[in-house]
């Protein structure tokens, strides 16, 4: 699939053939050029190092595929919560983390996406503490390390942290400055809409960027995970939907694309179903992209 511009997306792709298969289904199967993976099964603690020939044939197919890895992405495992008042599973999230960013420098993934965690009821102040401490020895045991970590907006339900920019900001504040640079952000549209972001109107979009630049810098924002929501507005329940199936919808993402700040972010779907509904997910967005006028923000049809 040809792409009208640097238009970079793609979804978060399985891994249970093998890494080297991730960039073949993504040019071939999404019609994509960037992706997500985890980089272990994510239901499982323990994390075993792909073999040296693993990662040579995951390098081989990048290049092959002419895939940058700038626009790939590995997401943590669901287990981690590295705002976890329990000591042993705060550990657990620790050693874990570090082994996933080794895994990430293997594959020279640069980002790797975390929910930045729960604080179970201890409330938000102790949450971020442990958050930024958390990350300040994983940054200490990985000093070599060329993989930033994402902070991902989440959403407002179960004790999570991270549902607003603001938020980032106070677990930044919390990291020794030295490894400040290795923080990053994730944008998740439904998330957001779920924790009251109304990317469906101008004022909203654009109160969304005001407080990602105020709050973070708008360097910090790397990737965004691109998803509909099942449930309105503010409504805290974290169910994606299809794109333009759900109550963000074609008008609403059409609303958000207007606005060119979001043009060099690469776009992952996390959307329901496989490889083939997540290429009419980016058909999807090609179209409502297609629709917008050069004249309210940027023009896809010509780089
Ligand atoms: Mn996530
Ligand atoms: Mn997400
Ligand atoms: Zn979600």
């Amino acid at each position: 699939m040809k792409f009208d511009k640097p238009f970079k997306i793609g979804a978060h792709m399985g891994i249970s053939k093998g890494f080297h298969l991730v960039p073949k289904e993504t040019v071939e199967e999404v019609g994509g050029n960037a992706f997500q993976i985890f980089n272990h099964s994510p239901r499982f603690w323990k994390v075993s190092l792909p073999s040296e020939e693993d990662v040579v044939l995951f390098h081989q197919s990048v290049a092959q595929y002419r895939l940058d890895y700038k626009n790939t992405l590995v997401h943590s495992s669901y287990l981690i919560n590295l705002a976890s008042p329990k000591d042993e599973g705060y550990e657990k999230s620790i050693a874990t983390m570090i082994q996933e960013i080794k895994i990430c420098d293997l594959l020279k993934i640069p980002y790797l996406n975390v929910h930045p965690g729960s604080h179970l009821g201890e409330g938000e102040g102790f949450g971020i503490s442990r958050i930024g401490n958390a990350l300040n020895r994983i940054f200490i045991d990985t000093p070599d390390s060329q993989t930033m970590i994402l902070l991902e907006g989440v959403s407002p339900k179960g004790g999570n942290i991270g549902y607003y920019p603001s938020q980032m900001k106070d677990i930044i504040d919390c990291v020794h400055p030295d490894f400040a640079h290795r923080i990053g952000y994730c944008y998740d549209t439904c998330h957001g809409f779920d924790a009251g972001f109304n990317i469906t109107k101008q004022e909203g979009v654009q109160g969304l960027i005001d407080a990602i630049r105020k709050d973070l810098g708008w360097d910090r924002l790397k990737m965004i995970h691109l998803n509909d929501s099942k449930y309105p507005l503010n409504a805290h329940q974290d169910r994606h939907a299809r794109i333009g199936e759900g109550t963000i919808g074609k008008e609403g993402f059409k609303t958000f694309f207007s606005f060119k700040e979001w043009q060099d972010i690469p776009l992952l779907l996390e959307t329901p179903g496989d490889n083939p509904e997540h290429r009419e997910d980016i058909e999807t967005i090609r179209e409502i992209l297609h629709e917008i006028d050069p004249a309210d923000g940027w023009d896809w049809r010509k780089s």
